[in-house]
C-alpha cells in the first residue's frame, strides 16, 4: 500500500471503516444487503459501485472488505477477495482463470483437498495437468509450455516441509507467460514474501495461522487489482464463495496478532527441533531452520525461519508412534495447524490415509511420521511433554 508502515501496524490498523459511532473494535456488519437512499442512487450502484459501496454480501460487505484490505497490505498485493474457506480460494484462483484447453504444471505435494481440484475436477472440464517434483527446478523447466496458463504449488509442502524455490520457478514460469499461483499457508504471510519473490496471486486458508485459535474457516486470494476484481470476483461472486461477516472479524482479529503469534510459535518450533534432533527414539527430524534439512538454505533466503511446524520420525513405526501421540499430556490429537494449542497429527492414517502405499512412499509419509503444530504454550513445558510421551513410545 502506499502507506509506509511496518507489519504491525498494518495489522492492527490497515483497512479499518468507522461508523458515525466511531467504535474503536471493527463493526461486524451482519447484513446481506443494503439499502439505497433513492431509486437513482439504486441504478448508479449497479452500474458501477464505488469503492466503498455494497450491494449484496456475496458479492462484498464492509467487514470483509477491512478484512480484504488489511491482508492485501500485509501480502503486499493491490487486492484481496476473501472466501469461505482456504479451498473456496484454491478452486477460485484456479477455475476463475482457466478454461479447456489450457495447461497447468503443479507441484506433486500437495494439500489433499488441492490435488483433488487439480486432478478431479480441473481436468474434468478440458484442463490438462502436469505433475512435478515441486523441488526439481530440472522438471518445472521441462513441464512448461507456451500453452501453460498457470503453475501451483504450495510454498511448503505438507506434512514432509519441502519448500518450492519460489524466485526460480516464477522466473521459469513467467519465461512461458504463466501466471504463479502459490499456496502459502504453511509459510505464512509473516515469513513468506511470495508476491516480491515473483508470485502473482497467493492463496491462504485463514482457518490456519490467520484465525489462530481454531475457530472459523475462512480463505482469501491475494493478487493484482486486474486479477481479483476482473478475473477471480466474477466467478467467486456468482458461484457464492464470499467470507461471511462475522468470519471477516473474526479473521481482523486474528491478523492483530499474527505476527506476534507466529514469530512466537517458529521460535518455540526451532527449540523444539533442536531438542528432538539426536534423539534416541527420533529416527528423523524436518525443519528448514536446522543445519541438517536438505534445502536449509533456500528457507533462509525465502523465509528467514523454519516455520511453525516440525515434522518428525518416531522409531518403531505406526505403534510406537501411536504410544507417543497418545502419550502426549500438552498436544493435542488433531489435523488443523497454526491453532494456538499445539497440535500432533499422524499424516499416515488420517490426513494422508487415502494416498495409495506408493505416493506415501514417494512423499515420505512414513508410519512412524508426525507432524507436530507448535502453539502458544510454554516452549519449556512443550519439549518436556514431548520428552516423557517419547519415553513413553
Ligand atoms: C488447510 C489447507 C487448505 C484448505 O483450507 P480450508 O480452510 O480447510 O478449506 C489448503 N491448502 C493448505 C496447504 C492447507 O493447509
Amino acid at each position: 500500500m502506499t502507506k509506509d508502515w511496518k507489519t504491525r501496524t498494518t495489522l492492527v490498523h490497515e483497512g479499518t471503516r468507522r461508523s458515525q459511532y466511531g467504535e474503536m473494535a471493527e463493526a461486524i456488519f451482519l447484513t446481506q444487503g443494503f439499502a439505497y437512499p433513492d431509486a437513482e442512487a439504486a441504478e448508479a450502484r449497479f452500474i458501477k459501485a464505488g469503492e466503498d459501496e455494497f450491494i449484496y454480501a456475496r458479492y462484498g460487505n464492509p467487514t470483509t472488505r477491512m478484512f480484504e484490505e488489511r491482508i492485501a497490505a500485509l501480502e503486499g498485493t493491490e487486492d484481496a477477495f476473501a472466501t469461505a474457506s482456504g479451498m473456496a480460494a484454491v478452486n477460485g484462483a484456479l477455475v476463475s482463470m482457466l478454461r479447456a484447453g489450457d495447461h497447468v504444471v503443479s507441484s506433486r505435494a500437495l494439500f489433499g483437498s488441492c490435488l483433488y481440484i487439480l486432478e478431479e475436477v480441473l481436468t474434468r472440464y478440458g484442463v490438462k495437468v502436469t505433475f512435478v517434483d515441486g523441488a526439481d527446478l530440472a522438471q518445472w523447466r521441462a513441464a512448461v509450455t507456451p500453452g501453460t496458463k498457470a503453475v501451483f504449488f504450495e510454498s511448503m509442502s505438507n506434512p514432509t516441509l519441502e519448500l518450492v524455490d519460489i524466485r526460480a520457478v516464477s522466473e521459469i514460469a513467467h519465461a512461458v507467460g504463466a501466471l504463479v499461483v502459490v499456496d502459502n499457508v504453511f509459510a505464512t504471510p509473516i515469513f513468506s514474501r511470495a508476491v516480491e519473490q515473483g508470485a502473482d496471486v497467493v492463496v491462504y486458508s485463514t482457518t490456519k495461522h490467520v484465525d489462530g485459535q481454531g475457530r472459523a474457516l475462512g480463505g482469501v486470494i491475494c493478487g493484482t487489482k486486474d486479477f481479483i476484481r476482473k478475473v477471480a470476483e466474477p466467478y467467486l461472486k456468482h458461484t457464492g464463495a464470499a467470507m461471511s461477516p462475522f468470519t471477516a472479524w473474526i479473521m481482523l482479529n486474528g491478523l492483530a496478532t499474527l505476527d506476534l503469534r507466529c514469530r512466537a510459535m517458529a521460535d518455540s518450533a526451532a527449540r523444539i527441533a533442536t531438542a528432538l534432533e539426536g534423539h534416541p527414539k527420533v529416527t528423523k527430524v524436518i525443519y528448514p531452520a536446522l543445519a541438517s534439512h536438505p534445502q536449509h538454505a533456500l528457507a533462509m533466503e525465502q523465509m528467514g525461519s523454519g516455520g511453525t511446524l516440525v515434522t518428525f520420525e518416531v522409531a518403531g513405526g505406526k505403534e510406537a508412534a501411536f504410544r507417543f501421540v497418545n502419550a502426549l499430556r500438552i498436544a493435542l490429537i488433531s489435523n488443523n495447524l497454526g491453532d494456538a494449542k499445539t497440535i500432533a497429527t499422524h499424516p499416515a492414517t488420517t490426513t494422508h490415509q487415502r494416498l495409495p502405499q506408493e505416493q506415501k512412499d514417494a512423499l515420505g509419509i512414513t508410519p512412524g511420521l508426525i507432524r507436530f503444530s507448535v502453539g502458544l504454550e510454554d516452549a519449556g513445558d512443550l519439549i518436556a511433554d514431548l520428552m516423557q510421551a517419547l519415553d513413553a513410545a
